[in-house]
């Protein structure tokens, strides 16, 4: 099956034609679907599968319905990678996405260093960043927690092995009191570990577990 058959919004499927991109992979096929649903999805997905764009048209896709008429000061959707050049990956990756498909998103990548204060002055709907930095702007209230808990909306893990073996496990679970039980999880992870399955049942609730 074809993006467009799997519930593509044909913005998006048009913007993937531009880059080359004409058939989903296999986690895309399944993953998609289930996200666009509103399901919280865990994928075993190694980079090379697709995994990036399994997550972020949908993420993106959920987001244009409230481009643009949001009154949020916070973020609708956060995600979390493990290291600086993951997180500008992204970030570029959503930005070309974005521009192609002509809507009003703003998107921003925050890791150490830069200055959280302008990253979030302007309002971005999707940040790109790493848990000990969402756990920074939230204990020095540029990111206020009660903000956080009314507009976030999707979350994702991307690397979750990767964001436990670089220990921000204590950074995860200081989020995890600001991630208001609506708010739609998603778990990317090349490998399943006793670490991985605990931080799964600590913030994703009752997931799809596709293992591709
Ligand atoms: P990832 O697994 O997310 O690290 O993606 C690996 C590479 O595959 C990236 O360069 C993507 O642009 C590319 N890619 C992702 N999905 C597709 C697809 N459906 N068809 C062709 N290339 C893709």
């Amino acid at each position: 099956r074809g993006f467009e058959e799997i519930g593509l919004d044909p913005r998006l499927v048009r913007a993937l034609s531009k880059k080359g991109v004409e058939k989903p992979t296999p986690i895309q096929q399944v993953a998609i679907p289930l996200i666009l649903e509103g399901k919280d999805v865990v994928a075993r997905a190694k980079t090379g599968s697709g995994k990036t764009f399994a997550y972020l048209l949908p993420l993106l896709q959920k987001l244009f319905g409230s481009s643009g008429s949001k009154s949020k000061v916070a973020p609708s959707a956060i995600i979390l990678v493990p290291t600086r050049e993951l997180s500008q990956q992204v970030r570029t990756e959503v930005l070309s996405l974005i521009e192609l498909c002509r809507v009003q998103l703003k998107a921003v990548e925050l890791t150490g260093g830069a200055d959280m204060r302008a990253a979030l002055a302007g309002s971005p709907d999707i940040l790109v960043s790493t848990p000990g930095c969402i756990r920074k702007c939230l204990s020095s209230g540029v990111l206020q927690p009660a903000s956080l808990s009314d507009s976030l909306e999707i979350l994702v893990l991307d690397e979750a092995d990767l964001l436990l073996s670089y220990g921000y496990e204590e950074d995860l679970r200081a989020l995890k009191a600001h991630i208001p039980r609506r708010c739609q999880c998603l778990l990317m992870s090349a490998t399943s570990s006793a670490d991985v399955e605990k931080l799964k049942k600590q913030i994703l609730h009752n997931p799809f577990i596709l293992t591709l």
